[in-house]
């Protein structure tokens, strides 16, 4: 029996039905019922919105649409550039931006019903990655019951700018942290989100800080289109020259949950960001992984997107 998590609830909203749709017809969900909230995109939940204290994004807005926003590519690129490295652009056309946050793993263990074995889909079956072929699977914040990784890409976006979500219940209205959303696996890897069964993610709010502008998204995959996530970096950087006053980073393709490196950011506040500081940043930043028999590369390969991130960011030419 899973815990009260939406996405184990026998009703579920569709939105773009990019993924829900796919997982449906491989009989890994198999909802009961189904609420179409398209035409929630005529409301305040399909609107953009960019002011002076932030950016508002409606959890129906397209991918697409806030790819291509003017106001967000250019206050925000970390998160127009997550979504337009993502998918296709005919399923960011689709997609909608609650769906995308609640994506679930492409861990192809839990997508195909023959392996008994998949703590997420089957309770305390077991996990058939982990002495398994784990080359695409977590090195941060795995458990002994999965290893599977958060596939997503706008989600490092929102998690290092310190977004929020306002939520819809049936009885009331709450604000998340967006950092709280996702759950890591621990012992109970069924359950992922901290969304309650009939919630609805009304919007996504970034607030407006001055170092929004200086960020972007670095995407390592096996092929250049169409493709997840091996590893990840958003970052956001606040420069006093070559001085880091402050940064947000956040990994992708390397952990459990949209995963915000703390630690990293602790070794680069206040120092030079040269190449001997992004690298100690990029250790502390893999300080923690636990590797599998495939995937130990994802250490390296994660501190090089980071320290990559970084460099490039430095080097942006802001906008007058
Ligand atoms: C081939 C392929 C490649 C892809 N590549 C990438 C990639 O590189 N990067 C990436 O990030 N994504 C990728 N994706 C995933 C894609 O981005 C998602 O399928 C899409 O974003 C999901 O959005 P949707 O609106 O279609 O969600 P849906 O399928 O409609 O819904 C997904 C889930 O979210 C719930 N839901 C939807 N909206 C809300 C809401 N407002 N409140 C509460 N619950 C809600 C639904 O009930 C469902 O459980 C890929 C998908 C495919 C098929
Ligand atoms: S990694 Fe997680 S999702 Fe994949 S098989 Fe193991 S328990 Fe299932």
């Amino acid at each position: 029996m899973r815990g009260a998590d939406a996405l184990a609830s026998p009703v579920q909203y569709i939105a773009g039905g990019t993924t829900l749709v796919d997982l449906m017809k491989l009989d890994v969900m198999r909802p009961e019922k189904l609420i179409d909230i398209n035409a929630l995109d005529h409301t305040s939940l399909g609107q953009i919105e960019a002011g002076h204290n932030g950016l508002k994004l409606g959890a129906m807005a397209r991918m697409a649409d806030a790819a291509e926003h003017p106001m967000v590519k250019r206050d925000y690129p970390v998160i127009a550039q997550s979504l337009q490295l993502a998918a296709s652009q005919q399923l960011r056309n689709m997609a909608a931006l609650g769906g995308n946050v609640l994506q679930r793993t492409r861990c192809p263990y839990f997508r195909d019903t023959s392996y008994a074995e998949c703590n997420k889909r089957n309770p305390g079956s077991g996990c058939a990655a982990i002495d398994g072929y784990n080359r695409s699977h977590a090195v941060l914040g795995v458990s002994d019951r999965c290893i599977a990784t958060y596939p997503g890409d706008f989600a490092q976006a929102l998690i290092a700018l310190d977004a929020s979500m306002e939520i819809l219940g049936p009885n009331d209205r709450r604000t998340l942290e967006f950092a709280a959303l996702h759950r890591q696996p621990g012992d109970a890897p069924e359950v992922e989100t901290r969304l309650a069964p009939g919630e609805m993610i009304a919007s996504f709010l970034v607030p407006a800080a001055p170092w929004t502008r200086r960020s972007l998204y670095l995407k390592i995959r096996d092929r250049q289109s169409y493709e997840f996530a091996l590893a990840s970096a958003a970052v956001a950087l606040d420069l006093a020259g070559n001085i880091v006053r402050d940064v947000r980073i956040a990994l992708g393709g390397v952990a459990t949950v949209p995963w915000r490196a703390k630690a990293a950011e602790r070794v680069l506040r206040g120092k030079a960001l040269d190449e001997a500081n992004a690298q100690a940043a990029a250790e502390a930043a893999f300080a923690e992984a636990r590797t599998f028999k495939h995937n130990a590369f994802k250490v390296a390969l994660g501190q090089r997107t980071l320290m990559r991130a970084l460099s490039e960011a430095a080097a942006m030419e802001l906008p007058t």
